[in-house]
């Protein structure tokens, strides 16, 4: 079994021991899909993921989980370009990708526009705490992943997005 296999087995697992899912997952890129700033890069460059982003997005879709973009690269066609270049592009269902001000609350209201999911059904990845911080607030269960997505943070996140769904026992009298 290759390693992508292998690796979005160990994914779907994962996703398996969680009984409430969220709807939709929103991936950053630059430092969470993949390990560079693409305004840094050229059109012409061969881009590459993280280990273990691919096996994730496939094993989210094969689950039907929807999968979308929110990112503030100041050059979104570097990124498309990649995105295509990856064979990956196909796979979101939303891709907002234009520099911002606001940490990325236009762009989730503008997933939300898109995709008519609450934010309280959303998961999101990114690599910036200022990101985390400002979308946590909408309501969207958003994870640090520190150095790109990985098998842990899938965890973590799936975690954290079911303990803030459940009513938490003991306090269900009002
Ligand atoms: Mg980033």
């Amino acid at each position: 079994m290759g390693g992508e296999e292998k690796a979005k087995k160990e994914a779907l697992e994962i996703i398996g021991q969680f009984q409430k899912l969220p709807c939709l997952v929103v991936f950053d890129l630059d430092y969470t899909l993949w390990p560079f700033y693409c305004e840094c890069c050229d059109e012409d460059e061969t881009p590459y993921l993280y280990q273990h982003a691919k096996a994730i997005l496939l094993a989210l879709k094969e689950k039907g989980i929807d999968i979308a973009i929110a990112s503030r690269s100041p050059t979104p066609q570097i990124a498309k370009t990649f995105l295509d270049k990856l064979g990956i592009r196909p796979m979101f269902v939303a891709e907002e990708i234009f520099s911002s001000w606001t940490h990325k609350t236009e762009h989730f209201q503008r997933i939300h526009r898109r995709t008519g999911v609450p934010f309280s059904s959303m998961l999101f990845f990114d690599d910036e705490d200022r990101n985390i911080e400002a979308v946590s607030k909408m309501g969207v269960t958003s994870i640090n992943v520190g150095n790109g997505v990985n098998l842990r943070a899938l965890r973590q996140g799936l975690s954290e997005f079911l303990q803030k769904s459940e009513p938490s026992s003991g306090s269900r009298s009002e």
